[in-house]
Protein backbone atom coordinates (compact mmCIF):
# COMPACT_ATOMS: atom_id res chain seq x y z
CA UNK A 1 0.00 0.00 0.00
CA UNK A 2 1.26 3.42 -0.67
CA UNK A 3 -0.46 5.17 1.79
CA UNK A 4 -0.20 4.33 6.08
CA UNK A 5 -1.30 5.56 8.75
CA UNK A 6 -0.87 8.69 9.66
CA UNK A 7 -0.56 10.23 6.14
CA UNK A 8 -2.31 13.56 5.21
CA UNK A 9 -4.84 12.76 2.65
CA UNK A 10 -6.87 14.31 -0.35
CA UNK A 11 -10.18 12.95 -0.84
CA UNK A 12 -10.73 12.84 -5.12
CA UNK A 13 -14.05 11.73 -5.21
CA UNK A 14 -17.15 11.00 -3.61
CA UNK A 15 -19.40 13.57 -1.22
CA UNK A 16 -16.15 14.00 0.74
CA UNK A 17 -14.46 15.35 -2.48
CA UNK A 18 -12.20 18.25 -1.84
CA UNK A 19 -11.16 17.41 1.72
CA UNK A 20 -8.37 16.25 3.50
CA UNK A 21 -8.53 14.23 6.77
CA UNK A 22 -5.38 11.81 8.72
CA UNK A 23 -4.96 8.22 7.77
CA UNK A 24 -6.84 6.51 10.84
CA UNK A 25 -6.08 3.29 9.65
CA UNK A 26 -5.47 1.41 6.04
CA UNK A 27 -6.46 -2.01 5.39
CA UNK A 28 -4.91 -3.83 2.72
CA UNK A 29 -6.63 -6.48 1.46
CA UNK A 30 -9.69 -4.48 1.00
CA UNK A 31 -7.45 -1.51 -0.49
CA UNK A 32 -9.36 0.38 1.97
CA UNK A 33 -8.25 3.47 4.28
CA UNK A 34 -10.17 5.09 7.39
CA UNK A 35 -9.88 8.53 7.11
CA UNK A 36 -10.50 10.61 10.11
CA UNK A 37 -13.71 12.84 9.67
CA UNK A 38 -14.13 11.48 6.45
CA UNK A 39 -17.11 9.29 4.89
CA UNK A 40 -18.73 9.21 8.85
CA UNK A 41 -21.66 7.16 8.62
CA UNK A 42 -24.47 6.84 11.67
CA UNK A 43 -24.49 4.31 13.69
CA UNK A 44 -27.41 3.60 16.25
CA UNK A 45 -26.13 2.51 19.82
CA UNK A 46 -27.97 0.35 21.90
CA UNK A 47 -28.33 0.98 25.50
CA UNK A 48 -25.68 -1.40 27.23
CA UNK A 49 -28.02 -1.07 30.56
CA UNK A 50 -31.18 -1.19 31.87
CA UNK A 51 -32.00 2.76 31.97
CA UNK A 52 -29.26 3.80 29.90
CA UNK A 53 -30.75 5.26 26.33
CA UNK A 54 -29.75 4.60 23.16
CA UNK A 55 -27.55 6.91 20.99
CA UNK A 56 -26.54 8.07 17.59
CA UNK A 57 -23.13 8.42 17.28
CA UNK A 58 -20.98 9.16 13.77
CA UNK A 59 -18.43 7.43 12.94
CA UNK A 60 -15.63 7.27 10.08
CA UNK A 61 -15.79 4.42 7.44
CA UNK A 62 -13.36 3.57 5.37
CA UNK A 63 -13.58 4.66 2.04
CA UNK A 64 -11.29 3.23 -1.63
CA UNK A 65 -7.14 4.20 -1.65
CA UNK A 66 -8.38 4.83 -5.32
CA UNK A 67 -10.44 7.96 -4.14
CA UNK A 68 -7.31 9.48 -1.81
CA UNK A 69 -4.13 11.35 -3.10
CA UNK A 70 -1.54 11.52 -0.64
CA UNK A 71 -0.50 15.02 0.36
CA UNK A 72 3.21 15.17 0.39
CA UNK A 73 4.50 16.79 3.68
CA UNK A 74 7.82 18.18 2.24
CA UNK A 75 6.20 20.24 -0.91
CA UNK A 76 2.18 20.20 0.65
CA UNK A 77 1.01 18.94 -2.71
CA UNK A 78 -1.39 16.21 -3.85
CA UNK A 79 0.68 13.68 -5.32
CA UNK A 80 1.18 9.76 -6.60
CA UNK A 81 3.93 8.14 -4.56
CA UNK A 82 7.01 6.40 -6.22
CA UNK A 83 8.70 3.71 -4.66
CA UNK A 84 13.32 3.86 -4.66
CA UNK A 85 15.21 1.13 -3.01
CA UNK A 86 18.39 2.12 -1.09
CA UNK A 87 20.50 -0.64 0.79
CA UNK A 88 17.52 -2.95 0.25
CA UNK A 89 15.35 -0.52 2.39
CA UNK A 90 11.87 0.82 0.18
CA UNK A 91 11.25 4.47 0.50
CA UNK A 92 8.48 6.26 -0.98
CA UNK A 93 9.37 9.06 -2.90
CA UNK A 94 6.79 11.92 -4.01
CA UNK A 95 6.41 12.47 -7.56
CA UNK A 96 6.18 16.11 -7.61
CA UNK A 97 9.07 17.11 -5.52
CA UNK A 98 10.84 13.77 -5.26
CA UNK A 99 11.62 13.86 -1.85
CA UNK A 100 11.58 10.96 0.49
CA UNK A 101 8.21 10.82 2.43
ZN1 LIG B 1 6.41 16.51 -2.65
Amino acid sequence: MKIKKGDTVLIVSGKDRGRKGKVLKVFPEERKILVEGINLRKKHQRPRRTGEKGQVITLPTPIDVSNLKLICPKCGKATRVGFKIVENKKFRVCKKCGQEI
